[in-house]
């Protein structure tokens, strides 16, 4: 899946959430994340962030990586 890391904290620009043919990215008090169990990896969200927040999972830099997991925990059931 795509994820959102800090870039997008306090900035939550929405114009991903308008992009995503799925409807999975959702808004957080801070930032918007993505639902890793339902985004498609279609990839239509990265190039619009204003901010270049988004990047696959995959290619997520090192340094970013715990958005991985806080992005999954943002779904999580409590
Ligand atoms: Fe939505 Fe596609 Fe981005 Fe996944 S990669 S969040 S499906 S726009």
């Amino acid at each position: 899946p795509y994820v959102i890391a800090d870039a997008c904290i306090d900035v939550t620009d929405r114009t991903c959430i308008e992009e995503c043919p799925v409807d999975c990215i959702y808004e957080g008090s801070r930032k918007l994340y993505i639902n890793p169990a339902e985004c498609i990896d279609c990839g239509a969200c990265e190039p619009v962030c204003p901010v270049s927040a988004i990047r696959s999972d995959r290619k997520v830099p090192e340094a970013k990586k715990a958005f991985i997991a806080d992005n999954a925990r943002f779904f999580a059931e409590p």
